[in-house]
This record gives C-alpha cells, structure tokens and sequence, in this order.
C-alpha cells in the first residue's frame, strides 16, 4: 500500500513549495490507489507562526488536493500535530537510551559555543566531540534530573548508503556526521527524530521530499538502523528556483500560494504549472489536468534539472485555461476574484468621499484591481537614490517581520521606523505610495496597504527597488 505524506512546518505564508511537494506526493498516492496524509511537524516552538497551518491547509483546499489522514480530519495514525505526540517519541528515544544507541549529553550550551569557536579558529569542520559518549550509563542515569539533550551515537566509521528513486545510490562517510542531537533540553524532539519516528508510526511508504533533505537522509537511514525499522523509499526532488536558478526565495519571487490566489491565477493552471516544474506529460502537451497527470504520472520520470520557476510561463499556462472558458464563465470568474461584494466594500469605503460620480471609480482605484505597476511615468521626488533605495529596503523588511496585517500594526511598525531614524513622512510616505500605488495622491496609505495585502505590497516595492536601481 503506497502511503505519502508532507509534513510542513507551520513557520511562514503557505509556500509555493509545499504546493509543489504535495501535488507530486497526492499524483503518486491517487495513481498507486495509496494514501495521502499531512503531517504538521511544529516541534521547532522558536520559528511557530499561529496562523501558518490555518492558511496552508486553506491554500491546498483551494488547489483542489485532498488527504485522507491530517490535522483537520484525524485518521488511525494520530495526532497528526508533531506537538501532541510528545509522549510517543519519549517513549522511543527511552528504548535508544536503554539500548545504547543514543546517550545524554550535559555539555552546557556555553561549552558548546566555546568548543564551536575554537574549531572554527583551527578551520576544523563544526561538530561535537563527543565529550559525553562514553559516560558510564549509571552516572548518566543518576545525573538524568540535570539539564541536558540526548544524541545519536553515529558510528565512527564505516559508509551509510541509501536508495534514491531519482538519483540511485547515494553514499555518505559516517565519520563526516555529526552525533545528532535527537531530544533538545526542553523534552522537544528535533526534526530528524521525530520525522523518523512519525514516518515509521504512520506507515509511509515512500519518503518524496525536498532534495535539500538529502544530507539529513543518512541521519534518518542511522535511526531507522536503530530501532530495526524497515526503511522507506526515498525520492528527493529537485528544488524550484529563481530565474537566475538561485533557490527559490522570497526575496527574488512572490512564494505564497495566496499570492497567486490573489493574482488571479487559477488553481488548476497553478498545479499545471507546478507539474511541469520537473515532469513532462509527454507529446509536447503542456497542458493537462490533474487527473490526466495522475494517468501518466511516475515518480521516476521527474527530471533532475532544476526547475526554473518562470512567472511568464505560469501566466501563459494560465491564459490557456483562461481562454477555454466561455464569455459567461470568464463574467462569473471576474466578478468572483476581482469585484467581490468583500473586496468592492473595502475599497468603497476608502474612496467614497473622493467619489462624485460612477465614472470616477476606476480612475480614483485602480491600483487596487491591477497587477504590476508600469513605474515610468509615476512622478517621484528623488533627490538621494541611495537613500531611497535603502529606505525602501527597510520597509520590505519590516513588513516581512510583521505577525498580521492590519492597519493599527502596519501603522506603529512603519511610525516606529520613522522615529528611531529620525524620518519625515514626507522622507517615507510619497515614497510609499510610488512603489506600492504607483500614484502621488491616495486614500490614508496603511489603509491602502491593509486592502492590497502583503504579498501585492511586497511585490510592488521589490519592483519599484528594481525599477529606480536601473534608472540611477
Ligand atoms: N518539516 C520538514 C519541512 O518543513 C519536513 C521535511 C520532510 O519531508 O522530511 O519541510
């Protein structure tokens, strides 16, 4: 029985990634009759975002994918919130201890930062060195009260292998992996443990993720040896990026699936897209759906080269359904996504005063209804480029630390940077309004920002940086 699973980690925007590992995991599970599962791996309580989990979930319903076992709907392998499985991998890692294949470690975080140090003085690759190993397991036993995490015993020596479904065998020294921390000092288990211990728990199958997993595979491989476990397929696929075939980031391409949403892109032109990210359909047809992908659909034959993740090509592959719909079905669409009762109310209520007939509707908003801005002709005092430049710089900054999005916060925040670099809003303001609006004059600008969302906002300013980078 095929079972897959992705296991995001509710850290950030829903991202256009695990819109990408999902489609393929979902295409393999429909096509071998198997099971698709989420799995919220939330043990890392620093990197936590509230609503993270909420909006992805929202993101993969909108694309149309479906699990049958996840946080929302529960299933036979539960919990399926790494959070709530404490006890169970307490359990484990007790059965390691005993077997001694993982030992305490009291070293004090200070100790670490030191030993850190003087490595990185010597040029000697990072690692611990294994100070508590060999500790006898009585005193480590007396002493289990004191602070202290627990760690992988890694062999010394020898090779670790595995099978990769794309790439073959994949070999890695032991003596280059470093004794893994498994249980932090808070009781939490990191991510290698408890992927590990949840993969095994929930039966999957077969492990396709990310291929920047590859060098924790060894890791899991250590562990799945441990405890006696057999050891799922693994298939790494290969990483979307930027045009300039960087990784994909946000600082370089919108990478929120409601980004996307928002543009008007639609769903089923987005998976389209994100199948062709890696996998070819076959006679030059690059434009298929779901459930013909899932015909044709192999693991094996995804392509390792990595996948330019091209905004052009997604708005062509988006224009194609577009033009097989009917006039009818466009009207209802339109009204849908761009002149939503919601959306319509937000911005009346910005511009109603300003408004003396109809026909200034579209003059008086239509930044909020169009896509990129066409910086050109926008007027923009700028004396001091550099200036300019990093105050724009700043902002993207600020804005991309900000837990929500609502005007009192979007406020305070940008006032705050006013204040503590003894800024004008007239320095800020105009400045805003060019990037973000690509107008001088508009309603209340937090306002504006509150209604156009952050992903639009931010896009806007990385392109007004672009824009007056190339026009200095
Ligand atoms: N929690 C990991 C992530 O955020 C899961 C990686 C894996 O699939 O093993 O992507």
């Amino acid at each position: 029985m095929v079972r897959v699973r992705i296991a995001p980690s509710p850290t950030g925007d829903p991202h256009i990634g695990t819109a990408y590992m999902a489609l393929f995991n979902y295409a393999y599970a429909q096509k071998h009759q198997g099971e698709f599962i989420i799995r919220i791996e939330d043990t890392d309580r620093t990197r936590f975002r509230k609503n993270a989990e909420k909006e992805l979930l929202e993101c993969l319903h909108w694309l149309g994918i479906t699990w049958s076992e996840g946080p929302d709907k529960g299933g036979p392998y539960g919990p399926y919130h790494q959070s709530q499985r404490l006890e169970i991998y307490q359990k484990h890692m007790d059965i390691l201890l005993q077997e001694k294949k993982a030992y305490r470690c009291f070293c004090s975080s200070q100790r670490l930062e030191e030993l850190r140090k003087s490595q990185m003085a010597q040029k000697i690759p990072p690692g611990y060195d294994r100070r508590c190993r060999d500790l006898p397991f009585e005193e480590s036993e007396k002493r289990k009260q004191e602070p202290h995490t627990i760690r992988l015993k890694v062999p010394l020596t020898g090779k670790i292998s595995f099978h990769d479904g794309l790439r073959g065998l994949i070999e890695f020294d032991a003596h280059g992996i470093d004794d893994q921390i498994l249980m932090k000092s808070d009781g939490f288990p990191t991510y290698h443990f408890a992927n590990v211990v949840d993969d095994h728990l929930m039966m999957i199958s077969h492990v396709v993720r990310g291929e920047e997993w590859i060098s924790s595979t060894p890791k899991h491989i250590l562990l799945y040896q441990a405890f006696g476990w057999d050891i799922p397929e693994f298939t790494h696929l290969p990483l979307l990026r930027n045009t300039d075939k960087s990784k994909i980031s946000k600082r370089k391409n919108p990478t929120s699936i409601s980004y996307f949403k928002k543009r008007g892109i639609l769903p089923e032109a987005l998976l389209n897209f994100l199948a062709l990210m890696g996998w070819s359909y076959g006679e030059n047809q690059e434009i298929f759906s779901l459930s013909e992908m899932i015909k044709r659909f192999d693991l094996k034959d995804i392509n390792l080269g990595g996948p330019i993740f091209d905004l052009e090509k997604l708005s062509w592959v988006n224009s194609q359904y577009l033009k097989k719909m009917s006039e009818e079905e466009l009207v209802s669409k339109v009204q849908q996504e761009l002149f939503s009762s919601e959306y319509l109310l937000q911005v009346i209520h910005l511009i109603r005063e300003r408004m003396e007939k109809f026909e200034d509707f579209i003059p008086l908003t239509h930044y909020f209804f169009s896509g990129d801005i066409n910086y050109t002709n926008v007027p923009l005092k700028n004396p001091d480029n550099v200036k300019t430049l990093k105050i724009l710089q700043d902002i993207t900054d600020i804005l991309e630390s900000l837990e929500s999005w609502d005007e009192p916060t979007l406020n305070s925040s940008i006032e705050g940077y006013l204040t503590q670099n003894q800024l004008t809003r007239k320095d800020v303001y105009p400045l805003m309004r060019f990037a973000i609006m690509g107008v001088p004059d508009s309603p209340p600008i937090f306002s504006c920002l509150s209604v156009l969302g952050k992903e639009i906002v931010k896009r806007r300013i990385r392109l007004a940086i672009d824009f007056l980078k190339k026009r200095k």
